[in-house]
């Protein structure tokens, strides 16, 4: 099996667009129409720290895209293509390839997106994928650097879901009062985020300051409060759980690991007070959960995060740093 068969069968058939040149060509061709801006980010899956050789072959396709997808949505723009570099050494098989292949169809189709281009190489030992996400939009970006005085923060959908399903395979003989159909729904979101698309017009048209939850809520609310150069205060009460995870949390008796585990793939935003009644209209009518579960504080050189007794918020041996 070698790196030209791949290509040829299994990823040109998914560079459907122009601008690939249909992988016939040394590069990608991009049409920018006549919009202003690129706008593009790249993130990396290692098998051993982002999943493991078990995990079914499609999972991995979608989280490889789904984690680049969440950050241009937490921007408000909408993803328009990608690419993908392989490096895997010779144990992965063309079965595996062509479920991985299967996994980015499936969702190129749920997200409207196209390949543009890639490399696919030999390594000595393991699995790396790499994707580069593309978009294209005349408008500007909702920044982490822009929250004001006085705004709400809110966090879209529910946390906590995705460590607790990682928790669960790791502890397979914990039942802590869940059910299989509990076990199944968390584990489900660790192995698959579920970034929405109609969460990009809600930023563009009410943020003031965004970004997605991949390091925890708490971690990732502090790096909000630390590009703004601001002081958030956050009602812990607030904070939602799904009916799995407040079950969870009942009887495990410890909040840390959903207020700082990560890979929930949620936005977490910051808007301006004017808009709160409009915001939330907005986010009935696309069926988007949003909780306002704090407000912005004034400048400051130490940016920290309170709780709603003023007591702040430590960081937690659930944060995970790839270099300690
Ligand atoms: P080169 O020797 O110039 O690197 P390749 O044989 O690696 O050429 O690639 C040929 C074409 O196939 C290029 O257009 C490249 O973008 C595309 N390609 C290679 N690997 C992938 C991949 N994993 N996904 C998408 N496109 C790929
Ligand atoms: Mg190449």
């Amino acid at each position: 099996m070698d790196e030209k068969f791949i290509i040829k069968k299994y990823f040109m058939p998914l560079a459907n667009g122009k601008d690939s040149l249909q992988l016939k060509d040394d590069v990608a061709n991009i049409d920018v129409a006549d919009e202003k801006y690129i706008v593009s980010n790249q993130d990396s899956l290692v098998m051993g720290t982002h999943f493991f050789k078990s995990d079914d072959p499609a999972y991995i396709a979608k989280k490889s895209l789904r984690v680049n997808i969440s950050d241009l949505i937490s921007k408000g723009v909408r993803p328009y293509g990608y690419f993908l570099s392989i490096a895997m050494d010779d144990t992965i098989d063309e079965n595996w390839i062509k479920l991985f292949s299967k996994g980015l169809a499936e969702d190129q189709k749920k997200y409207n997106l196209t390949l543009l281009g890639g490399d696919t190489v030999l390594a000595p030992n393991g699995l790396f994928i790499t994707i580069n996400m593309l978009s294209r939009t005349n408008d500007t970006i909702i920044k982490r650097s822009s929250a004001s005085c006085g705004d709400n923060i809110y966090v879209t959908g529910t946390i906590g879901n995705s460590a607790i399903g990682l928790y669960l395979l790791k502890n397979k003989n914990d039942n802590l009062g869940l059910d299989s159909k509990d076990r199944q729904n968390l584990i489900r979101k660790y192995h698959l985020p579920n970034p929405r698309l109609q969460t990009i017009q809600l930023i563009k048209n009410f943020a003031s300051s965004s970004m997605d939850t991949t390091d925890g809520l708490i971690n990732d609310l502090l790096v909000l409060a630390g590009t703004s150069g601001r002081v958030f205060t956050i009602k812990k009460r607030s904070i939602p759980y799904s009916v799995s995870t407040k079950k969870f949390l009942n009887s495990y008796g410890d909040c840390d690991i959903a207020l700082y585990g990560g890979d929930d793939y949620e936005v977490i935003f910051t808007s301006p007070m004017k808009f709160e009644d409009m915001l939330n209209e907005y986010a009935k009518k696309i069926k988007l959960r949003i909780t306002k579960i704090g407000k912005v504080g004034n400048l400051s050189n130490h940016p920290r995060i309170y709780d709603e007794k003023h007591e702040e918020f430590k960081t937690s041996n659930y944060s995970f740093k790839h270099f300690k």
